[in-house]
């Protein structure tokens, strides 16, 4: 069967070898999942009951408009509900965006390492990507994603999509609002920021504040993290409402489950997230503690994950792998300077004590 040609010249590769693949692969389940910074927390108790109930509709489509979640979303962020794009997750909101911005070619910029779906969906819409390593080290507020050379590529390279993560996915770290601002102000007038807020409300330091109009950004956000709602895939971007509308022609309109929307509506007013922001803070600040007690540094995190410097990257596979045949997933990141750390989510209470065993077991 003829194949176009663009998706005959991919690699067959992807961006994410899920857990359950190599449950499969070494024939034993994790019995420690820390590897895809999900919530050990799970969802609300009220987005449970949302989602059992919303389950008997599940005969019926979503409302393609996503209005109810949208109209609570705006109000919460202060935007207009035309400046909101719902989506299966930002792994889906980001391959969108390539879609609506990027002709064949076009140049996308990111950090080498940087959040690979992004990566993915340039390379599956053919535009090009475009990197700048990350910085080896980072401190509280200054991160590890380079903005200045990142700023110099898009210049460069005349690039028509900036991809940052802000707070960082590997590294965990984090610029402070002003810092992103200014970062914005540096990039080419026609490029287009696009901010990827994941882990946003785990920071302690506010995330930049733009006027929903602002041409020049699109944000990220979702339900997977915080909200414990990684499986229900459910995630939105805010952006001005004339570039919404072009999301708008190539959205699938009834890509989101109804199950997802209850369960994200039910967790916007609870107070849950809340409960786990303070939870993994508290959670954070003793894995990194217990980790430094054993001589290990790890990076500075606004996240719901830690970086473990291992002190190589030999080092840090070994931990993976040590790690993983003791029944505990977690990842690395792949390409340096940051390939001699060791990617761990902050787990419950007891899920840290586990994986502090396993960690001395393995250093035994
Ligand atoms: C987890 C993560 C995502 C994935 O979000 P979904 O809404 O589950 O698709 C996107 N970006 C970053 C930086 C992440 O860490």
């Amino acid at each position: 069967m003829p194949i176009s040609r663009l998706v005959r010249d991919l690699p067959s590769t992807v961006p994410f070898v899920g857990p359950e693949a190599l449950e499969r692969a070494q024939g034993f389940p994790f019995a420690l999942r820390l590897g895809a910074n999900e919530s050990p927390f799970g969802p609300a108790p009220e987005a449970i009951a949302a989602m059992r109930s919303a389950t008997e509709e599940s005969w019926m489509y979503a409302d393609p408009e996503g209005w109810e979640l949208r109209t609570a979303l705006a109000l919460r962020l202060g935007v207009g509900v035309g400046n909101l794009v719902l989506g299966a997750g930002i792994d889906d909101l980001l391959g969108l965006a390539v879609r609506v911005f990027c002709d064949p070619g076009d140049a996308c910029a990111t950090s080498l390492g940087g959040y690979p779906t992004f990566a993915y969906h340039v390379a599956g819409y053919g535009a090009r990507l475009v990197t700048a390593p990350y910085r080896a080290t980072a401190t509280p507020g200054h991160g590890c994603t380079d903005l200045s050379a990142l700023a110099e590529v898009a210049h460069d390279e005349r690039a028509r999509l900036v991809y940052v993560a802000n707070p960082d996915n590997p590294s965990g770290t984090w610029h402070e609002a002003e810092t992103v601002r200014e970062f914005r102000d540096a990039l080419p007038d026609d490029a287009v920021l696009l901010l990827d807020e994941a882990y946003a409300e785990f920071m302690e330091s506010p995330s930049p504040t733009w006027h929903p109009e602002d041409e020049g950004v699109v944000r990220f956000r979702t339900f997977s993290k915080v909200h414990g709602l990684a499986g229900a895939r459910i995630g939105y971007a805010v952006m001005p409402a004339s570039i919404a509308r072009e999301f708008e022609k190539v959205r699938l309109h009834f890509g989101i489950n109804r199950v997802a929307m209850a369960g994200a509506l039910a967790s916007l007013a609870s107070d849950h997230a809340a409960r786990v922001v303070e939870e993994t803070a508290i959670g954070r600040a003793r894995l990194v503690a217990e980790l430094g007690a054993r001589g290990y540094v790890c990076l500075p995190s606004a996240t719901n994950f830690v970086g473990l410097g291992a002190g190589s990257r030999e080092r840090a596979e070994a931990i993976v792998a040590g790690l993983r045949a003791r029944g505990v997933f977690v990842r690395k990141p792949a390409h340096p300077p940051l390939d001699g750390h060791v990617r761990v989510t902050v787990g419950t209470a007891p899920q840290i004590e586990a994986f502090l065993a396993a960690f001395d077991d393995l250093r035994a």
